[in-house]
C-alpha cells in the first residue's frame, strides 16, 4: 500500500509545483487526466466557439478562504485581440491564466468565453480551445518530431512541419544531422532557451487554438533571440484572442490593451497611449525605462509599492 502511496504523492508534489508555476499545463493534465479540484459537471457541454470574445465578470479569486487573490476583476478581450497584463510579482498575473484554463473555478464573478461560463463547460473543449506557450518548456528525452507532435494527439506529419514552420524553427530541426529524429532533453541536444521556447510556439500552433496565453520568461534571452522571438509570437497571434503576462515593456507597446494590477486589483488599464497620456503608474514605469534606457525591464522589479 505504500508503495502505491509514494509515488501518488510525488505526483502531488510535482503538480502542486508546476501547477504553481503554469508550466505546462497541459502536460499535467495528460499525465494526471484530469485536474483533482475540477470536475466536469454531469450537465458540462462543448465549448461552442465562435470568435473566441473573453470576458471576466467581476471575479473574485482565493486559493485560500484567508487571502484574497482577485478582487472584482472586470475586463473583457475582444475576439481576435491582444490584452496584456502587467503588474509586480504577486499581483495575481498568472492566476489569470490558471483561471481561463480552470485549473481552478472562481470565488465570486464569472469568465465567460463566446457567452458560456467556463464552469458550464466540458474541461475538454475547453482547454483544446488555448493553446499556452508557457515561461518553462517541458521537453521530453525523446526526438524533436515527437516533443512537437505532443501538441496534439493524432496530428499529421505536414500539421507538424506547419507548426514548425510557424514558429521557425523548422529550417533548424533539418539543419541538424539527424533531424526530425533528434534526441533532445536531458540525455540528447540541450536546446538553448529560444529554440526551446520555440518548440513550446510550435506545440500550441498545433492545437490550432482559437485563444492564446503567453507567460513570458522573465529571464531573458539575449536582445536578438528575445526580439525574434516576440517577432514570431506577434505573427502567430495576429487573429487569435491574446492573454499575454508580460514582463517586458516591448512586449506590451503593441497590445490593444494593457491591464496594470495591483493586489489582485485593475490598477490602469489602456493601450500605451492612454496610459502613458494618463500619467499614472504605468507612465512611471515606462519613464524609468527611459531614464534608465534598458531594453528588457522587468515590470514586476519597477513594484507598486506608491
Ligand atoms: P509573478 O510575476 O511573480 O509570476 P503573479 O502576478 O503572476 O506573479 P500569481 O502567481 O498570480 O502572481 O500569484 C498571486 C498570489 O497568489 C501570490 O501572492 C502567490 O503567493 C499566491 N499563490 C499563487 N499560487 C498559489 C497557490 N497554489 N496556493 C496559494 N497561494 C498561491
Amino acid at each position: 500500500l505504500l508503495q502505491l502511496f509514494i509515488p501518488l504523492g510525488f505526483l502531488g508534489i510535482v503538480y502542486r509545483q508546476i501547477k504553481y508555476a503554469i508550466a505546462d499545463m497541459d502536460l499535467v493534465f495528460k499525465l494526471l487526466e484530469r485536474t483533482p479540484e475540477i470536475q466536469d459537471r454531469p450537465t458540462a457541454r462543448p465549448l461552442r466557439l465562435d470568435q473566441g470574445g473573453i470576458r471576466f465578470e467581476r471575479v473574485d479569486f482565493h486559493y485560500q478562504p484567508e487571502r484574497a487573490i482577485l478582487r472584482d476583476l472586470d475586463f473583457r478581450i475582444e475576439p481576435g485581440q491582444k490584452l496584456a497584463v502587467v503588474g509586480h510579482s504577486g499581483a495575481g498575473k498568472s492566476t489569470l491564466a490558471r483561471l481561463l484554463f480552470r485549473f481552478y473555478d472562481v470565488t465570486g464573478g464569472r469568465i465567460l468565453i463566446d457567452g458560456q461560463d467556463l464552469r458550464d463547460l466540458t474541461q475538454d473543449s475547453l482547454r483544446a480551445a488555448i493553446g499556452i506557450v508557457p515561461q518553462d518548456t517541458v521537453l521530453f528525452n525523446d526526438s524533436l518530431y515527437y516533443n512537437l507532435a505532443y501538441g496534439r494527439a493524432g496530428a499529421t506529419r505536414a500539421e507538424i512541419e506547419r507548426a514548425a514552420d510557424m514558429a521557425h524553427i523548422r529550417a533548424f530541426i533539418e539543419s541538424l544531422p539527424d533531424g526530425w529524429e533528434t534526441v533532445v532533453g536531458e540525455r540528447g541536444l540541450k536546446l538553448s532557451g529560444g529554440e526551446k521556447q520555440r518548440v513550446a510556439i510550435a506545440r500550441a500552433m498545433l492545437k490550432r487554438p482559437r485563444i492564446l496565453i503567453f507567460d513570458e520568461a522573465t529571464s531573458s534571452l539575449d536582445s536578438h533571440t528575445e526580439q525574434a522571438i516576440q517577432q514570431t509570437l506577434s505573427e502567430v497571434a495576429e487573429n487569435h484572442t491574446t492573454l499575454v503576462i508580460a514582463h517586458r515593456l516591448s512586449t506590451v507597446v503593441d497590445a490593444d490593451r494593457i491591464l496594470v494590477m495591483e493586489q489582485g486589483r485593475i490598477r490602469e488599464q489602456g493601450t500605451h497611449r492612454e496610459l502613458l497620456e494618463s500619467g499614472g503608474h504605468y507612465a512611471s514605469m515606462w519613464e524609468l525605462q527611459q531614464r534608465e534606457g534598458g531594453d528588457a525591464v522587468v515590470l514586476q522589479g519597477a513594484s507598486g509599492e506608491n
